[in-house]
């Protein structure tokens, strides 16, 4: 059995405060002692009573319980048994920080609110507890969907503590969603990033680098391009962007490279390739593409992608038999979506002045008729499934990144 995050997260917390508890309040006090030696020890005066000792049994049977419920995925159960031990031991902050972590868990995000803002109205209360459940509340309002007031809390911990690099993580995660790319990728150029997290600053560069492009400072869009292929150099995103910006510059021989490279990386791109080799100056796109598409059909013919790209380029430059011949080939096989729907039906109206093209046309439309055809929509991400007709780098439902791709 595999548990799922929270409930792992909630059993380490629970583990936590079973030591907690076993120690008494002794942690508390140790804590305190440590940061105010001339405090009063109160808590020390109040404890240990054969009283109190039965309340820490009672404690300990309940942390038992509400940590079964957890396992079991009782997570209401659980919450219940949380909060009795929390009203029992009004003492220990770190409780009602576990407390307020469960019921954000669990989706009860005005009662995560609540206990977290009553534990900021304590007095006396550590300055990391506070800082902790600072933090916590920035999650509670992220995750109840008050963007503004998230991004508010940990720009107001980053400002205390430019170093603290769990809210440094969190802000840029929501500046991103809010399309702030600078800012995002400020608070997060210097962190130690994972290979997945420096893919995401490859694709964060590059929005900057064409950020810039736009406001006409070229030095640092083109400073901001290499420093985003030198952090992945497989970055499609980057690719075709960095492409973009030397073909602005005249560069077309080293602007082809850079798409031809994008290509061999990952050639379900091809559209996004053909259509800016196709944007060039005539005078330069001549002859190209047809040799682009020779040049490949022997090791790529078989990918969807190519194939309807190919067609495509076909149609477009009047070769009306040849693309026939091969839409023919793609409305045979088992699944025929949108593009390969609107590409025959850009030939059959391209063909029609042709009288000779009438019987093929009578072809056409029959295995129009006869295939599969779902029309949905042209592209997909691979992790959540969601479908949308233009290409992008980040998807907008699950907020994975390089996971969209054509069908
Ligand atoms: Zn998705």
């Amino acid at each position: 059995m595999t548990l799922p995050y929270y409930q792992l997260v909630a059993i380490l917390v629970i583990i936590v405060l079973l030591l907690l508890g076993a120690w008494s309040g002794r942690k508390f006090i140790f804590r305190r002692r440590h940061l105010k030696p001339s405090e009063p020890d109160t808590l020390l005066s109040q404890s240990p009573t054969e009283k109190s000792n039965v309340d820490e049994s009672q404690i300990l049977r309940t942390y038992f319980r509400g940590l079964s419920y957890v396992i079991a995925n009782e997570t209401d159960k659980a919450v219940a048994e949380f909060v009795k031990v929390a009203q029992v031991n009004t003492t220990t902050a770190e409780i009602y920080l576990a407390l307020g972590q469960l019921f954000r868990n669990t989706g009860e995000l005005e009662r995560a609110i609540r206990v977290h803002r009553d534990i900021l109205l304590r007095p006396n209360l550590p300055e990391d507890v506070r800082r902790q459940t600072f933090f916590e509340i920035g999650l509670d309002y992220k995750k109840a969907g008050f963007f503004d007031r998230a991004c508010r809390t940990f720009e107001e911990i980053v400002e205390k503590e430019p170093k603290n690099q769990a809210a440094r993580r969190e802000l840029s995660a929501l500046y991103i969603g809010m399309r702030e790319w600078e800012k995002a990728l400020d608070l997060c150029r210097d962190l130690p990033a994972t290979q997945d997290e420096t893919s995401i600053l490859a694709h964060l560069t590059t929005e900057v680098a064409k950020a810039a492009e736009q406001a006409g400072d070229r030095k640092k869009a083109l400073s901001l391009f290499k420093k985003a292929v030198e952090l992945n150099e497989n970055c499609i995103d980057t690719l075709l962007h960095y492409g973009d910006f030397l073909l602005n510059d005249n560069q077309v021989q080293k602007a082809l490279e850079i798409w031809e490279k994008a290509f061999l990386i990952n050639p379900e791109f091809t559209t996004q390739i053909v259509d800016r080799i196709m944007k060039l100056p005539v005078a330069e796109r001549e002859g190209r593409i047809e040799e682009f598409f020779l040049r490949h059909r022997g090791d790529y013919g078989r990918i969807k992608a190519f194939n309807l790209a190919y067609i495509e380029w076909q149609i477009k430059s009047g070769r009306l038999q040849e693309a026939r011949i091969q839409l023919q080939d793609q409305l045979r096989q088992k699944r025929a979506g949108r593009k390969l729907f609107n590409l025959t039906k850009q030939l059959i109206l391209a063909a029609e002045p042709e009288a000779a093209a009438k019987d093929e046309n009578s072809d056409l439309i029959r295995s129009l008729l006869t295939a599969d055809f779902r029309f949905e929509k042209n592209y997909h991400c691979q992790k959540c499934g969601y479908r949308l007709d233009q290409i992008t780098w980040r998807c907008p439902r699950c907020s994975s990144w390089d996971s969209i791709f054509p069908r």
